[in-house]
């Protein structure tokens, strides 16, 4: 089955790729880059792990992300007996394919020592991996190293400022999405997923809040308001997740386990009553999908006049040699056509899709 992300956005990109393969150019979409972004340990690995439905990335109590993690998806086709292949490729392992993904884990992990060092080092050097798979949509997903305030083992002494720089020069790219995570647990209005989203994007156009860990917030408080955006108001609001714990990584348990456990955390507590839309994993990537599709949407005029001047080209070369059939013309036109139709239909789906989000 396909990630939680991309369910929506995949059958979209690929009709639109095949209609662009016929007339014989490269894929056309580049979908914009998401990032996550806050303090240690506030859970953007595990977010990023839950929304690709892999287990792969080094996750845990002390800090594990201390190299900027370029994680491209990209999408292949299903072999012929309907069987999936995924693997991962590492830049600096060419050739090599990684079909196990706790190899992969370890890889990381020992790559991230090679370059920063055995004891709690950071490094803006980047680590780029690529997940090829039928379950995927073409993105790229970036995990980010925390903000630490304090220095520990190797850090500088200016630690703080060079993380933030570092975080920075990936989210301020104007299409970048931001995944601003924060804790249940830690207080929203010091929230440093929030102040550096906010830098980077004053109008809160391309942040999602985050909260996680609402399973170990202290008795008797609950996430109903933070949700709600009546704590911190954000343009495209909050949803709230319950990754796996420590005690869940060391025994092992499953992504699918921990969705179904996510699930039943929030049934089961009535406070989150009437908030399904901004509760787990799921609708986190639903969110992310309608951005996703928002963009196309943005995107398909920009394609529609491509598709139309190499149409011109083709009909002019067509003109001067007289008499063909089956024309490259002829399927341009009749391309055209089919892709007019597309958008008109897309158009009105995304609008709907519109009302949809700004009711939340
Ligand atoms: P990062 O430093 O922000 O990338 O955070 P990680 O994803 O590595 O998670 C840090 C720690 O918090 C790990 O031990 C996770 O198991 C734990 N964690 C993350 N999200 C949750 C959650 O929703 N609930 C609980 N109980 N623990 C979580
Ligand atoms: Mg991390």
């Amino acid at each position: 089955s396909a990630s939680p992300l991309g369910n929506s956005v995949i059958p979209i990109v690929n009709k639109l790729q095949d209609i662009f393969a016929q007339l014989g150019s490269q894929s056309t979409i580049e979908l914009p880059q998401v990032a996550v972004v806050g303090s240690q340990s506030s859970g953007k690995s595990s977010v990023l792990e839950a929304l690709v439905g892999r287990d792969f990335l080094p996750r845990g109590s002390e800090i594990c992300t201390r190299r900027p993690l370029v994680l491209q998806l990209l999408q292949t086709k299903r072999n012929a007996d309907g069987t999936d292949e995924e693997y991962g490729e590492f830049l600096h392992v060419p050739g090599k394919r990684f079909y196990d993904f706790s190899e992969i884990r370890r890889e990381i992990q020992a790559e991230t020592e090679r370059e920063a060092g055995g004891n709690k080092g950071v490094t803006d050097k980047q680590i780029r991996l690529k997940i090829f798979s039928p379950n995927v949509l073409d993105i790229t997903l970036v995990d980010l190293p925390g903000i630490t305030k304090v220095p520990v083992g190797d850090q500088p002494s200016d630690i703080e400022a060079r993380i933030r720089t570092m975080i920075m020069s990936y989210i301020k790219i104007p299409t970048c999405l931001i995944l601003a995570v924060t804790a249940a647990n830690s207080d929203l209005a010091n929230s440093d997923a929030l102040q550096i989203a906010g830098n980077a994007d004053p109008d809160g156009l391309r942040t999602i809040g985050v909260i996680t860990k609402l399973d170990i917030m202290d008795r008797g408080t609950d996430a109903r308001n933070l949700l709600l955006g009546k704590v911190i108001p954000l343009r495209l609001g909050y949803v709230g997740v319950v990754n796996r714990s420590q005690e869940d990584i060391m025994m092992n348990r499953s992504i699918k386990d921990a969705l179904v456990a996510e699930e039943k955390f929030f049934r089961s507590r009535p406070v989150y009553n009437g908030l399904a839309d901004r509760c787990g994993v799921p609708q986190l990537a639903k969110k992310l999908n309608q951005i996703l599709v928002q963009h196309i949407k943005a995107v398909l005029p920009g394609l529609k006049s491509r598709i139309s001047s190499t149409l011109v080209t083709v009909a002019k070369e067509h003109a001067s040699y007289g008499e063909i059939t089956e024309s490259k013309a002829g399927q341009g036109a009749l391309l055209l056509n089919i892709l007019s139709k597309y958008c008109e239909a897309f158009s009105t789906m995304v609008e709907g899709k519109n009302e949809e989000m700004s009711t939340t």
